[in-house]
């Protein structure tokens, strides 16, 4: 096993054209310059997804997806990116199978902690069948939880007197690491078990590589009825999406994913062999659990609890996924309980129905948002409808927007004339991801900087001359750009987009990286002029927040002294902006 060298990598790139690549995938049509294709990443109807031949890159222009050719196979096939290079290579008859090596493995720090947890799993597992387990085990039997689950599961008991601490020390684990692994909880000089007494559920990243606990309580007298690992190396809370390992599979044939609250949610679904299944882990869900949804499929329907938290929840997930152009469908419980309760109470059969008469996100939005609004209150009503009609706006098929308009009138007594009026108006054909004609630079990054970052891009001399001249910009995603690209010329004489974007391992770059090659401003080619009056505006644009700080520092001053120290320091700044004007260099 070893690392790929990133000439490798290139080099598998610049021989995989990617669209002989996308073709395997989608039919293509040519349309211009350029190949389309139906986007497989949002629920596309027109093909939304371009193919640049010259650029070796794709771009969907509806929800944003876009990359190079190991970003499609990674994407469409849900791999690692290291899985993708590996399936681009022998596509074009390069074997490198012998750099596939798991990722923990890349960090010993990370591989001893994970090891700590496996076997504090298997000594869980083996604790559950052991006599002492036999109560909690027949607690899971009677709850629905079968064997065959436990095992799936990796459902495990950790008992009282801290034997877990006890045995991984005995094993010849430093305690610090059962520590680090937040296994083992110090008091003094004892050593105690964090999850005693309680029924442990191993959690796991997409991988499948153990990262930690949700554990349940066993006695009645416990506080807290669950509690999770805390923050450690591994386990970071808000990025982690439950069972997304064993639900991906599934995933891919029943074409959409369920996303519940917690561990036994999981399980009932799987209970009502419903595997496609997920949980948050909580209801506060993060756009980092939403981005990770979203890689398992665009089709996402929310199984959050029946009660006013969960249903509360909901809402708010629902919202983030609909932003990040999902397509969201929601399970309708009609009651206020969990899946688990809904198993129990009305039987699986019951939980199979509700998700397949799952309900569209607006169907949910419709009914939710009349808890929000008082419809007997005129300005409520009013509020309510015109709030639902902006929802209702955004939908990208004409059928659904006649059906919801229809439903709003029939809720809140309007005519459908009336309400279709206002729905109808400026309706866009499909809502655009950073439209080409744009010419706004993106996010915080001005204009000026943006010029550089393209400037580099195209030329090496400008690269280093930025490096030698100003070397910095104030915009954190720019600095980023810039500084990748002084890298990658390092050991390049010139940048290729394609290879540039692999590079970008972090997502917000990468994005940054697709928007700014399609900038409609990208300078045609290298223009060093071009990046000097840059860096100038750069420069000035530094003095002119300097002078804007001082300004409020100085309104918030009672002591004269003081504040003419201040108006000293605006002038000196304001004269480094004519220098800079004019043409000169400041000193
Ligand atoms: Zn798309």
């Amino acid at each position: 096993m070893r690392r790929l060298s990133d000439q490798e990598i290139t080099d598998i790139r610049s021989k995989a054209d990617i669209g002989d690549v996308i073709s395997q995938y989608l039919p293509l049509t040519r349309r211009g310059r350029n190949l389309w294709a139906v986007c497989p990443f949002h629920d596309d109807h027109d093909p939304s997804l371009s193919i640049s031949k010259d650029k070796q890159i794709y771009k969907c222009f509806v929800c944003g997806a876009g990359g190079n050719v190991f970003t499609f196979v990674q994407n469409i096939e849900k791999i690692s990116f290291l899985e993708a290079v590996v399936k681009v290579a022998k596509g074009v008859g390069v074997n490198i199978d012998d750099a596939l090596t798991p990722v923990a493995a890349l960090d010993p720090r990370k591989q001893v902690l994970t090891q700590i947890l496996k076997e504090s799993i298997n000594y869980f597992k083996y604790q559950l069948n052991a006599s002492g387990g036999l109560i909690i085990k027949d607690y899971l039997l009677k709850r629905g939880i079968s064997d065959s689950l436990i095992e799936k599961f990796e459902i495990g008991y950790n008992p009282g007197d801290d034997q877990c601490s006890k045995f991984l020390i005995a094993k010849g684990y430093p305690p610090s690491n059962a520590v680090a692994a937040n296994i083992t909880r110090v008091n003094g000089n004892q050593f105690s078990d964090v999850f005693a007494n309680r029924i442990v559920f191993p959690i796991h990243d997409e991988h499948g590589n153990p990262l930690g606990f949700t554990a349940r309580a066993v006695l009645a007298d416990e506080t807290a009825k669950y509690i999770n690992t805390t923050e450690t190396e591994l386990y970071t809370k808000g990025l982690i999406v439950y069972n997304y390992h064993r639900a991906l599979p599934e995933v891919k044939k029943s074409e959409f994913v369920i996303v519940t609250e917690g561990v036994t949610d999981v399980i009932a679904f799987y209970r009502a062999n419903v595997r496609n299944v997920v949980a948050t882990l909580g209801t506060a869900a993060t756009l980092e659990q939403v981005r990770k949804l979203r890689q398992m499929h665009w089709h996402i329907v929310i199984g959050y609890d029946g009660d006013n938290a969960g249903q509360k929840a909901a809402f708010r997930l629902g919202d983030m996924l609909i932003k990040a152009n999902c397509t969201v469908e929601v399970l309708n419980y009609k009651v206020p309980m969990d899946p688990d309760d809904i198993i129990n109470t009305y039987g699986e059969e019951h939980l199979v129905n509700i998700v397949e008469n799952r309900i569209p996100w607006m169907d949910f939005l419709l009914d939710y948002s009349l808890s929000l609004y008082q419809l007997d209150n005129y300005n409520q009503k009013k509020q309510y409808v015109l709030a639902m009609g902006a929802q209702i706006k955004n939908l990208r098929d004409d059928l659904d927007r006649k059906h919801f308009t229809e439903r709003l009138a029939s809720i809140s007594g309007y005519k459908f004339e009336d309400l279709w009026s206002i729905v109808s108006q400026n309706v866009k054909p499909e809502k655009r991801f950073e439209p080409v004609s744009d010419e706004k630079p993106k996010a915080d990054c001005s204009k000026a900087e943006c010029e550089i970052c393209a400037q580099m891009m195209i030329s090496k001399e400008a690269a280093i001359r930025f490096r030698d001249e100003l070397g910095y910009l104030s915009s954190p995603i720019a600095n980023r750009c810039a500084i990748l690209i002084i890298d990658t010329y390092r050991t390049n004489q010139e940048i290729v987009l394609a290879d540039l974007l692999t590079k970008a391992n972090d997502p917000i770059l990468h994005d940054f990286i697709l928007w700014l090659s399609d900038w409609p401003l990208f300078p045609k080619q290298a223009n060093l002029e071009s990046l000097t009056q840059a860096m100038t505006k750069v420069r000035i644009d530094v003095y002119e927040s300097k002078i804007k700080k001082f300004k409020q520092e100085s309104a918030q001053l009672i002591d004269a002294n003081k504040k003419a120290e201040i108006a000293n320091k605006i002038i000196d700044a304001q004269r480094e902006i004519t220098a800079l004007k004019r043409g000169k260099k400041e000193d």
